[in-house]
């Protein structure tokens, strides 16, 4: 077994960091259920760790983390059955490439695609789509190493408590070995990206996200602009953008001239809302047809600290005039965009859409920028509706006010306490959301 040794660790917006005892790197079942064991006979507590692509201290801890980064291989696919069975460390870039090469994708996801597939399923992590669910409802089957090291295969039929925590577990249950997934067949996407004014777009989101397979936009704070993004499946082939436009489009303009912007304004922050008009000012309409996971994911090279609330679909239009009164009223300077989102109803019990149409909205500050004042503001407005923080995202609520936002508190903590009874996998960030 590989094992680096003992360094910091760090999550990829630079806002978590620890120092483990131990960073080893296991592959295969045997290989993992011998580090629990040997971490449980030394009284250590474990984590895994995915691309440290949370926002937050979830991944964090001084004692015992795992990487699962040489444990990311196809094991199964199914092609009748349009499902696939995949080692757990895998990330979700490198799984839509392997199964487009069988001639398959998943029906939606997110806007990257650096996370590992067990990192993204442990936090609920979503696309956007009135009638699609996040990543976890996609999932079949999952087989766990739990904390007496043993092997089990979880699933609806096998355990069906236990698999419905595990699909949304925030790593409190035991290590992700495999997964099966249900996938469809590869498809194309048509996108549209088209500024339009944000007051137009509100009144027509219900309207938008209903016409759209995939809808979300982008709000640039201190202006009245946004930008759409409308995504549908097509039969027609592939017609990407041709590599400079992509380069222009995806690297120069979302990345390069976006950073640029957003050091000026951490530089001298009065400048913001002028700079923001200027962006607002660049935005243009672009559409093109290609496989859908190279529509869904972009390449995300200025980094920031972000925070994401899902809260009922209904209360989306108030939540949202709530955050620009607020950011007008404070003087925050955000250079980043607000993103609106929707996602389907589901039935886990820690899901952010558990029980409820969801829309989320999201907020951002660019890295080096004071945030906590700005999120701690919006997450003031989102709690009073009812709202569920991203579990990978920046929030500051506690165990104490999550509980009562979860119907199935209760479930979910049934099957920890019979799956890890003595909270091997728990850490700093599980004692405080979820309690000790
Ligand atoms: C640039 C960027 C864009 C993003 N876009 C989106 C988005 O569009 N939608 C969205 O919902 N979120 C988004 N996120 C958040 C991200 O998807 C989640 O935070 C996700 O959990 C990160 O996955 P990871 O592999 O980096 O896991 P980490 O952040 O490293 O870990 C997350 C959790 O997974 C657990 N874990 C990891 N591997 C295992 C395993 N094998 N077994 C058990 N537990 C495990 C960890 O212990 C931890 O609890 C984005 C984040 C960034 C930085």
């Amino acid at each position: 077994m590989k094992t680096t040794s003992a360094a910091v660790w760090q999550n990829w917006a630079g806002t978590a960091r620890c120092r483990p005892s131990r960073i080893l790197r296991p592959s295969g079942d045997e290989e993992i259920a011998e580090t629990i064991g040997a971490a449980a006979r030394a009284e250590k507590r474990v984590r895994v760790a995915g691309s440290g692509h949370s926002f937050n201290d979830i991944a964090c801890t001084d004692e015992v983390l795992l990487s699962l980064d040489r444990h990311d291989r196809i094991l199964e696919v199914d092609r009748e059955a349009r499902t696939v069975t995949v080692q757990a460390g895998i990330t979700l870039g490198r799984l839509s490439e392997q199964l487009a090469s069988h001639g398959l994708a998943l029906s939606n996801l997110g806007d990257v695609g650096y996370q590992t597939l067990a990192g993204a399923l442990a936090t609920a992590t979503h696309g956007t789509g009135a009638r699609f669910g996040n990543l976890s409802t996609q999932v079949r089957s999952i087989r766990l190493v739990l904390a007496n090291s043993s092997v089990v295969e979880c699933s609806p039929g096998s355990d069906p408590d236990g698999f419905r925590a595990a699909q949304a577990s925030l790593g409190a249950l035991g290590v992700f070995s495999a997964v099966t997934l249900q996938c469809e067949q590869a498809f194309n996407l048509h996108t549209v990206e088209e500024p339009a004014r944000v007051e137009d777009v509100l009144a027509s989101f219900e309207q938008r996200i209903e016409e759209n397979e995939h809808f979300e936009f982008f709000w640039f704070p201190h202006t009245n602009r946004a930008l759409t993004k409308a995504n549908n499946r097509t039969d027609r082939p592939p017609s990407p953008k041709n590599r400079g436009r992509a380069y222009v489009d995806e690297i120069l303009l979302a990345n390069r001239v976006f950073g640029l912007f957003c050091r000026a304004g951490r530089r001298w922050p009065p400048a913001t809302p002028r700079l923001a008009r200027l962006v607002g000012g660049l935005l243009s309409r672009s559409e093109e047809v290609d496989r859908s996971d190279r529509v869904f994911t972009s390449p995300r090279l200025v980094r920031f600290a972000e925070m994401e609330y899902a809260i009922p679909r209904a209360s989306m239009a108030d939540a949202f005039h709530e955050v620009r009164t607020l950011i007008q009223r404070s003087g925050f300077r955000v250079s980043f965009p607000v993103e609106v989102r929707a996602v389907a109803a589901d039935d886990i019990p820690l899901s952010p859409s558990f029980g409820r149409v969801t829309a989320y909205i999201a907020v951002h500050m660019f890295q080096g920028v004071e945030y906590e004042p700005y999120f701690r503001g919006v997450e003031a407005i989102m709690q009073g509706m009812g709202g569920r923080p991203h579990w990978g995202k920046l929030h500051f609520r506690t165990a104490e006010t999550l509980r009562p936002a979860y119907p199935e508190w209760d479930r979910f903590a049934a099957v920890r306490g019979r799956l890890d009874p003595e909270r091997r996998f728990a850490n700093d960030y599980l004692d405080r959301v979820l309690g000790p």
